[in-house]
């Protein structure tokens, strides 16, 4: 079956589906954009994925393409062309398309939508969340404004795959006073040895992930403790549990940092409960 994508008003077959080459996303990474977890042919959280996406485009004061409505309908109408069952939409909306020059183009410049959706393997998933995965660590070089959902994701693909070359999924990335901010493509947290639960706080230096915000929910939910700060990657390598949050892998235990085992090398039952439970916290329609 040929997959199916939402550009600018059309569902086109991948092959057939294109931007300009004067795209301001292509030129310039002037774009954003979002990824929304699709579980039985349904949206998991999307009343805050486009919370964000507003956030992000408002930040970047770029136009909206569309109506929250509307775009919500070519959601669902890209899931269901592509027959997504369990797997991600992802949404793409740039500055539109102008001749190359930096300045904001000129006021009334139409944003440039792309809507994608596919599908995953949700027996593969499960299965590595049954082994967990390797981060290692990496200098976090990105820009101060990270917290902006950007597709300007270079540092992310140098870290994700200096993560590969060692054999890693994950690169987790570290600020120059030695702590971690986050993954290369996910939040970081670590249940310390007293049973806390530890992700860096919301600042300008991390993604304010949907996932991160439903686990916390879900922490209080069930009273367990929580501290919203950032940690050293000694207190890493010394953590009892480890995990990852992220729309496409949910919580994602990490049993070992650089090498060296998370715990008992195996995920931690924190973390496998958090993941059992979230989807009875997360909003499903
Ligand atoms: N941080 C970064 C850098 C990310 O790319 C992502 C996933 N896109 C996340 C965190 C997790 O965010 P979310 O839970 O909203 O997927």
């Amino acid at each position: 079956m040929s997959r199916i994508a939402y550009v600018n008003g059309r569902y086109l077959p991948h092959a057939q589906a294109a931007v300009s080459i004067e795209d301001r996303g292509y030129q310039f990474a002037d774009g954003v954009y979002e990824v929304c977890e699709v579980r039985g042919g349904r949206l998991v959280d999307e009343p805050r994925h486009m919370a964000r996406l507003d956030r992000s485009l408002r930040e970047l004061r770029m136009a909206r393409p569309m109506s929250a409505k509307a775009l919500s309908h070519v959601l669902r109408e890209t899931v269901r062309r592509n027959r997504v069952h369990d797997g991600i939409v992802y949404v793409q909306v740039t500055r539109g398309v102008a001749p190359r020059d930096f300045p904001f183009p000129a006021a009334g410049t139409p944003s440039s939508l792309v809507v994608t959706s596919r599908s995953f393997d949700r027996a593969r998933l499960e299965k590595q969340a049954e082994q967990g995965i390797d981060v290692v660590t990496v200098p976090d070089i990105r820009w101060q404004r990270v917290d902006i959902k950007s597709v300007a994701l270079l540092p992310n693909v140098l870290a994700k795959q200096a993560a590969r070359d060692k054999g890693a999924r994950e690169a987790w990335m570290v600020d120059a006073q030695g702590r971690i901010t986050e993954g290369a493509s996910s939040n970081a947290w670590i249940v310390t040895r007293d049973g806390v639960l530890v992700t860096r706080a919301l600042d300008t230096g991390i993604l304010p992930g949907i996932t991160r915000s439903v686990v916390m929910d879900e922490l209080k939910a069930q009273g367990l403790k929580v501290e919203e700060r950032a940690f050293t990657v000694e207190e890493a390598y010394a953590a009892r549990e480890a995990f990852v949050t992220s729309a496409s892998q949910i919580v994602m235990p990490v049993v070992s940092i650089d090498g060296r085992p998370v715990g008992n090398g195996a995920p931690g039952l924190i973390t496998s409960g958090l993941r059992r439970d979230y989807h009875e916290h997360a909003e499903i329609a």
